[in-house]
C-alpha cells in the first residue's frame, strides 16, 4: 500500500499543521474545510510558517514555492475520491466525525486509509461508522504540528496490521516519532495531560491562586515549558472541554468531571488563543 496523495479535513490549527508537514515531506495534499475562507485561513498559516522558515534559512524560497504547489484547496468531500489517505482534523465531536467518516467511506477508493486526529474519541466507534473498520486508525499529532515530534498512533479494535505499518512508516517519513497506543478514552497523552489542566482550572475556580501564580508554579516548580492555563488556551478551551467530557463519559468516573469554569468560558466563546481570549487575552 503506497501513500502519495493525502486529504486533510479541517483547516484549523491542527489540520493546517498536518497539511504543512505532509506537503513538506513531498505528499500531494488536499486541504478541506466547510467554507473557502476557512481553507484560505489554513493556507495563510502555512504560508506564514514557510516564510518564517525561509527567513531563518531553513528552506529556500524555491522549496517554499514547491511545498505550496503541492497544496490544493477543497470544500467538497468528493475530492476524497482520488486520495490514498484521509487525515480528519475537524472539531472534537463524535457526531461530526462519524458523519464525515460515513461519507468518506462511500466516496474514497477501497484502498484508502481513513485516519482521525481525534484527541480522545474512540477510534473503534468512529470506524464503526464505515464499512472498512480495518482501514480506520488514529493518528494523533501534537500542537503545534510542525514543531512537535510525537504522533500517537491508535489502533481501533479492527485496525489491520498492514494499515498500522503504513501509518507508522509514513509518520517517520514526516520526521515524527510514532508511539503505538490502544484505543481507550484520551489514549495516553490526554488521559494524563487533560485531568492536570482541569485540576489547574479547579485551582483557579476555587481561588487557591491567580492564573499567573498557577502557571508559574508549574513552570518553575515542575519544569513545564508553559503553565497549564496557558497550555489550555493554546489547545483551545472547547477542545479541552470535549476531551474531559469524553473521559468522564468513557470511564464513568467523576474524577474526570469538567470544571464549571471551563464550561462557562466555552459558553462565553472564550476559546483561548484562537478566539483572542481564554484565561489570558491575545491581540
Ligand atoms: P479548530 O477549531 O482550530 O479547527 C477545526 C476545523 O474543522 C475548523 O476550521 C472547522 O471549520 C473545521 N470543520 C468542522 N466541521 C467540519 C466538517 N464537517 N468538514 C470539514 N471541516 C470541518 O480545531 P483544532 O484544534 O484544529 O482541532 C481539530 C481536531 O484535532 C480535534 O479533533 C482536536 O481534538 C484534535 N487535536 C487538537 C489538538 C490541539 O491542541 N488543539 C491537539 C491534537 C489533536
Amino acid at each position: 500500500m503506497n501513500v502519495s496523495k493525502v486529504m486533510v479535513i479541517g483547516a484549523g490549527q491542527m489540520g493546517s499543521g498536518i497539511a504543512q508537514v505532509c506537503a513538506q515531506a513531498g505528499y500531494e495534499v488536499v486541504l478541506n474545510d466547510l467554507k473557502p475562507e476557512f481553507v484560505e485561513r489554513g493556507l495563510g498559516i502555512i504560508q506564514k510558517n514557510l516564510t518564517r522558515n525561509v527567513d531563518k534559512g531553513r528552506i529556500t524560497e524555491e522549496q517554499k514555492q514547491e511545498i505550496l504547489a503541492r497544496l490544493a484547496p477543497s470544500t467538497d468531500l468528493n475530492d476524497a475520491s482520488s486520495v490514498d489517505l484521509v487525515i480528519e482534523a475537524a472539531v472534537e465531536n463524535m457526531e461530526i466525525k462519524t458523519n464525515i467518516f460515513s461519507q468518506l467511506d462511500k466516496i474514497a477508493p477501497a484502498h484508502t486509509i481513513l485516519a482521525s486526529n481525534t484527541s480522545s474519541l474512540p477510534i473503534t466507534e468512529i470506524a464503526a461508522a464505515t464499512s472498512r473498520p480495518e482501514k480506520v486508525i488514529g493518528m494523533h499529532f501534537m500542537n503545534p504540528v510542525p514543531v512537535m515530534k510525537l504522533v500517537e498512533i491508535i489502533r481501533g479494535l479492527a485496525t489491520a496490521d498492514e494499515v498500522y505499518q503504513v501509518i507508522e512508516d509514513m509518520t517517520k517519513t514526516l520526521g515524527k516519532v510514532p508511539v503505538e497506543v490502544n484505543d481507550f478514552p484520551g489514549f495516553v497523552s490526554n488521559r494524563i495531560l487533560m485531568p492536570m489542566i482541569n485540576e489547574a482550572i479547579y485551582t483557579l475556580y476555587e481561588g487557591v491562586a491567580t492564573k499567573e501564580a498557577i502557571d508559574e508554579v508549574m513552570k518553575l516548580g515542575m519544569n513545564h515549558p508553559m503553565g497549564p492555563l496557558t497550555l489550555a488556551d493554546f489547545i483551545g478551551l472547547d477542545t479541552c472541554l470535549y476531551i474531559m467530557e469524553t473521559l468522564h463519559e468513557g470511564f464513568g468516573d467523576d474524577k474526570y468531571r469538567p470544571c464549571p469554569l471551563l464550561r462557562k468560558y466555552v459558553k462565553a466563546g472564550w476559546l483561548g488563543k484562537k478566539s483572542g481570549r481564554g484565561f489570558y487575552s491575545y491581540e
